[in-house]
């Protein structure tokens, strides 16, 4: 195999890209949007499994010092209530920790990396179509009237993919998860914080969560309950003055900073709803195969998205060096991913819907919440561990499934 197409320029893409490069293959990525387009208000806590497998094909370093570490979750209730404090995530050997990261410079500082690594990225390329040529080889379609050619093509273009659907017409759509996602950065107030600590508050109405960098700026996002899917022309429609008091009649009640913090928002505030996809059942045909979000998205709530995007997509790479035929290798890179990813898609749904719990479950929650925290906190409850522990060793070989 010579030339792999790789559909998105996200974390997945970028990331394969490198990781073939790494394994000998020309890795040529088709992005749809130019340059790394900003991304208001969204940024994403990273993982240190996410930064253990960049660490494994030596691309970590332009992804430290983006953001800043927030090792600690400190959950309370709308009340003021203080539910417990938990580790998030685990702790890499040299003492790396969880990082919160603008999502938008996580996407250039990857972009960056792998074109300085002589990857070269076509941007506004939007993928409309793509056929299996005889002798295995793929052709990819796009909007622009242009196609390309290939040994593989990888599916990296997230949780609307197109590709997902060119593998198999019936995989299914991404599923709704009844809360929003809004946020955004604030700046010049004051509010109680200790550094590294991510506060999250389980408000009467909705869930507020919010940290402060080192520079006194703090970072927030909450989660309004809607249990009809909005669709993106309902979500545009919604102005930021309104968006203003949705959030101050949601939280006006709790005893938080909320307010304060909303009030304090210098950017527009917008929203986006949230999906998963529990099960894509066919992640490849032929020379074409699906990684990241595009095979199975977890929820933001599991902080796992970008971290599996990137470890899918240097397994893959590992793969495809070590095992000859490509469909053997597909079948390799699956039995080694799908348990896994699922696992994790399911502990995020978990999570989403114990934000958007109505009356009753919001009671079982409060009272049940602080005895698991305490639990976890004292090292009791190991069930999240699988998810940061997992290393990934670039020179150990795969052995075919
Ligand atoms: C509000 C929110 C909060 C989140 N919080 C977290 C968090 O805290 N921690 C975490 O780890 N994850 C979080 N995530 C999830 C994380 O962003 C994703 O899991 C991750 O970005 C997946 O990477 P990906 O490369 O698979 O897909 P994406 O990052 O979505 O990248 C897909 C790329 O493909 C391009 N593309 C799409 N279609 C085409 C096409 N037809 N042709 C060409 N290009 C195309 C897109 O423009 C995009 O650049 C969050 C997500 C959201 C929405």
């Amino acid at each position: 195999m010579t030339k792999a197409m790789i559909i998105g320029g996200g974390v997945a893409g970028s990331v394969a890209a490198m990781a073939l490069n790494k394994a000998g293959v020309e890795a040529v990525v088709y992005e749809r949007y130019p340059h790394a387009a900003a991304d208001i208000g969204a940024f994403l806590t990273f993982a240190v499994n996410g930064m253990d497998a960049l660490r494994s094909i030596e691309a970590n370093t332009p992804v430290i010092g983006l953001g800043f570490p927030t090792p600690t979750l400190k959950f309370t209730s709308g009340s003021g209530k203080t539910l417990g404090e938990i580790p998030l995530g685990g702790n890499l050997a040299d003492g790396t920790v969880t990082q919160t990261i603008k999502r938008a410079e996580l996407y250039g500082a990857l972009q960056d990396e792998a074109q300085g690594r002589g990857v070269r990225v076509e941007y506004g390329k939007k993928l409309v179509g793509a056929e299996t040529l005889s002798g295995g080889r793929v052709r990819a379609r796009f909007d622009d009237g242009t196609s390309d050619e290939g040994d593989v093509l990888i599916g990296a273009d997230g949780i609307h993919s197109t590709v997902r659907g060119i593998i198999d017409p019936h995989a299914p759509e991404p599923r709704y998860v009844p809360v929003l996602n809004v946020g955004g950065y604030a700046s010049g107030i004051r509010v109680a914080s200790e550094p590294g600590v991510f506060h999250m508050t389980f408000g009467k109405r909705a869930f507020f969560a919010y940290t402060v960098t080192a520079s006194g700026e703090v970072w927030w996002f909450a989660n309004p309950p809607r249990r009809t899917e909005p669709n993106a022309a309902e979500l545009n429609a919604i102005t930021d003055a309104q968006w203003r008091a949705e959030l101050h009649d949601l939280f006006e009640d709790d005893n938080t900073p909320a307010l304060q913090i909303i009030d304090a928002t210098r950017d527009e505030i917008r929203a986006w709803a949230t999906y998963d996809i529990p099960k894509v059942p066919t992640w490849h045909r032929d020379s074409m195969i699906v990684i990241g979000d595009a095979a199975h998205a977890t929820s933001p709530a599991s902080g796992q998205g970008a971290s599996m995007a990137i470890e899918d997509a240097v397994i893959l790479a590992k793969c495809l060096r070590d095992v000859p035929d490509t469909q053997k290798a597909f079948a390799t890179y699956e039995s080694l991913r799908r348990d896994r990813v699922e696992r994790i898609v399911a502990a995020g749904a978990r999570s989403s819907n114990s934000k958007a719990a109505g009356p009753i479950g919001r009671v079982l929650r409060d009272a049940f919440l602080p005895i698991f925290l305490k639990k976890m906190a004292k090292g009791g409850d190991k069930s999240a561990a699988f998810m940061f522990d997992h290393h990934i060793d670039w020179e150990q070989p795969v052995a075919v499934a």
